[in-house]
């Protein structure tokens, strides 16, 4: 049961609908992906009302030796917003119902789909994990994700549709905009009245890039007064649809010619989709040889049905699921690894962090005939940062290897708009003057993002983790 009253729902934007006036200041709190990639969580506060943005954690060199507490008592918040399913931006939110959270979540539908899936495997695993005693640390006690926990998360999930305006506190309403970035990605824009004028605070999750079809383009902002932007490209120009086919011909062509595997590491979500989809474009369209296309990545069939659940977010009506040959368990997997046919295996664990890539990788790491490609971000302090270094060996799952195949990086594959696409989004903040605070990137990101913003005319902000941001527009 949801503790809090039930939304009121409503088609047209929150601009002069509220009822309350809060005249207390407002504020956000930046309590992740502050200055870094990873652990998305802020907090909004408007008026006496605690709304958290977000609730993810942290990997690689952002990933803290011991996870801190969560920075705030989650009893005391309102309302929780989840922009999207990834795990940097969900996967802490058991714990807030653990330490006391009962309130709504609010995502969209394909998000609360998605989420279904994620935490009933998480619980599954970590159930296994617990009944053979691999678990004992009181940490991992405390905040274990349970079965019947993963339900009630869902239970407490109020899903919305795009565009639709629900008040979720008296005076606040939240509207839901498509990001562009996987299923279920949303941008959410809180509207409210501060003094006599009616605001809006906007946050762009992740932001998906153009030029490269298969979900539907990210949709335009409204006009907002105040803006949490991600920057995570926001110092590059991604390759083309036509740039990247051409690089990938050249790496397929090269390894066929050598007789041997391509191994494409993909997240389960949203990568593992768009990956299969543009190869199969691809060889439809004999930009790349035909080849057979293995996906090692059980989870990521299990999302691919979802994706066919909401094919309105899709810019392509083909399904994705049949499309690639999955493996449905070790021995299949080994048997395509280990085959003498050149082939394609996308396997989960983008960033080499786990996952079933690893597997394949230790198969193939010292065959100089086959080849890497990366085609997602790779954090800092990751595998798969290290494995992109010219060095000879790669050390995992407890030793060096001999670094022999090819590695490649196809940076358009990217889920995240480049520079281009994040100033495009950012013009609806122009509108009204607005301030921007750049979350969810590296230095070099969030610096030159924040002198093209700054060139258009925008305030910008660069928040440290705990920063304070007093909401004060100048209109
Ligand atoms: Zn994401």
């Amino acid at each position: 049961m949801i503790d809090n009253p039930p939304p009121k729902t409503t088609s047209t934007p929150l601009l002069g609908g509220a009822s309350q006036v809060f005249d207390s200041p407002h504020t956000v709190t930046f309590w992740g992906a502050a200055r870094c990639v990873t652990g998305s969580m802020h907090l909004v506060q408007l008026g006496g009302f605690r709304i958290l943005l977000d609730c993810g954690v942290h990997t690689g060199n952002d990933r803290p030796a011991i996870t801190p507490p969560l920075p705030f008592p989650p009893a005391k918040l309102d309302a929780v917003i989840l922009s999207h399913n990834h795990t940097d931006h969900v996967g802490r939110i058991h714990e807030l119902f653990v330490e006391g959270y009962s309130g709504p979540v609010y995502c969209t539908h394909a998000a609360q789909a998605l989420l279904e899936v994620q935490l009933l495997n998480s619980a599954r695993i970590q159930d296994q994990e617990f009944a053979a005693r691999k678990s004992v640390n009181l940490q991992g006690t405390a905040h274990r994700l349970s079965t019947n926990l993963a339900r009630k998360i869902v239970d407490h999930c109020i899903p919305q549709g795009y565009e639709d305006t629900v008040e979720i506190l008296p005076g606040i309403g939240l509207t839901l905009f498509f990001s562009g970035h996987i299923l279920g990605s949303a941008m959410p824009v809180l509207s409210f009245r501060q003094g006599i004028r009616d605001r809006r605070l906007a946050f762009t999750g992740d932001i998906g890039r153009s030029g490269l079809p298969f979900l539907k383009p990210a949709q335009t902002l409204p006009p907002c007064d105040f803006a949490i932007c991600e920057s995570t490209y926001g110092d590059r120009l991604h390759d083309s649809r036509e740039q990247m086919g051409e690089k990938l011909a050249k790496i397929f062509k090269d390894t066929m010619d050598r007789g041997g595997k391509i191994l494409i590491p993909a997240f389960s979500l949203g990568r593992t989709q768009a990956v299969i989809h543009h190869l199969r474009q691809w060889m439809d369209e004999s930009v790349l040889p035909l080849l057979p296309i293995y996906v090692d990545s059980p989870l990521g069939r299990s999302f691919s049905f979802i994706y066919r659940d909401f094919p309105e977010e899709l810019a392509v009506s083909e399904p994705t699921t049949p499309e690639a040959d999955w493996l449905h368990d070790p021995e299949d997997a080994q048997l395509a690894s280990n085959s003498k046919e050149s082939s394609v295996i996308i396997a989960s664990g983008g960033m080499l962090e786990g996952g079933k890539i690893l597997k394949h990788l230790r198969n193939h790491i010292d065959d100089p005939r086959s080849s890497l490609v990366l085609v997602s971000y790779q954090a800092p302090g990751t595998l798969g940062e290290k494995v992109l270094e010219k060095h000879p060996t790669l050390t995992f799952h407890g030793r060096t290897w001999n670094k022999w195949l090819d590695v490649q990086g196809v940076s358009g594959f990217s889920g995240h708009g480049d520079q281009r696409d994040l100033c495009q989004a950012m013009e609806p903040v122009l509108e009204k003057q607005g301030t921007v605070q750049l979350v969810h990137g590296e230095k070099e990101g969030m610096s030159a993002l924040s002198g093209s913003l700054k060139a258009m005319g925008l305030k910008v902000g660069r928040p440290d983790v705990g920063e304070v941001w007093k909401l004060e527009a100048t209109q």
